[in-house]
């Protein structure tokens, strides 16, 4: 597979991903919007285009040389043992959502990565634009921290391809506005971050904002004890106290913010 096959099937699955939601967002979101939809649409649809294409550009072919390199010379913890292969993709994908993991808490706990992360979390309501939602900065940061986990572990390209592929889909799922039956959530809840658990991560409220860190899978907030679940969804409001007003939060405002006073 070639870095222009791996980049197709990722663009697919993201712009799929991204209609499915979109369509059934409409027909029955879980909250009405409170500020212009069409202006949070115009901030996080340009970051995103402008994060995939210099994204792409600087980190694609080195990521699948890396994937190459560490398959050819059997390099990385995974490849000390010899094991059935499903067993590799499904550890591939449970060590890189793990270290996700990890750099999302990273980026709530240390000021100078939360000043490129309070980009994602400015967003005054959730839908699932908010998952494209990212300072070019905090995925240029991510993408050396990607491939580095890659070497250490040893990943291969088809243990990757299906942890992306996830981690796209499961974010659009946990950012998306919809209403799901509180037995799923519950259940999903268990293993799986379900839109509820993320809506956490999305409040005003600082206490409840550095919860609730996975990306695909839960466990690692419940094993480390970030997980918060017990908070009324309807009283959750949306955003950073400081940034609440849209007009404030338009496609430039978001570039520059960083490297505006640091900010809680
Ligand atoms: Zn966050």
């Amino acid at each position: 597979m070639s870095v222009a096959d791996a980049s197709m099937i990722r663009f697919l699955l993201f712009a799929g991903g991204l209609i499915l939601f979109l369509i059934i967002e409409a027909i029955n979101p879980y909250r009405k919007s409170t500020v212009s939809k069409t202006d949070r649409w115009l901030s996080n649809i340009s970051l995103a285009a402008l994060n995939a294409v210099i994204i792409n550009l600087i980190f694609a072919a080195s990521i699948v040389y890396t994937i190459s390199y560490v398959t050819a010379n059997k390099l990385g913890i995974l490849n000390i043992f010899e094991l059935p292969y499903g067993i590799k993709i499904l550890a591939t994908v449970i060590a890189m959502d793990f270290v996700l993991y990890v750099w999302h808490l990273l980026n709530h706990e240390v000021m100078f990565l939360w000043r490129f992360h309070i980009v994602h979390h400015s967003d005054l309501n959730m839908d699932v634009t908010t998952a494209t939602r990212f300072h070019i900065i905090e995925l240029f940061f991510g993408s050396i921290i990607k491939i580095i986990t890659i070497y250490i572990i040893g990943a291969d390209l088809l243990g990757i391809l299906i942890f992306e592929s996830t981690v796209t889909l499961a974010t659009q799922f946990h950012h998306s506005s919809l209403k799901i039956p509180g037995w799923f959530e519950s259940v999903f809840w268990y293993l799986f971050v379900p839109p509820s658990m993320h809506r956490i991560h999305h409040s005003v409220v600082i206490k409840e904002r550095n919860t609730n860190y996975g990306v695909i899978f839960s466990i690692w907030d419940r094993l480390i004890g970030t997980l918060l679940t017990k908070i009324h969804q309807d009283k959750i409001r949306i955003g950073v106290g400081a940034y609440t007003k849209q007009e404030k939060l338009k496609f430039l405002n978001l570039l520059v913010m960083p490297f505006k006073g640091s900010v809680r």
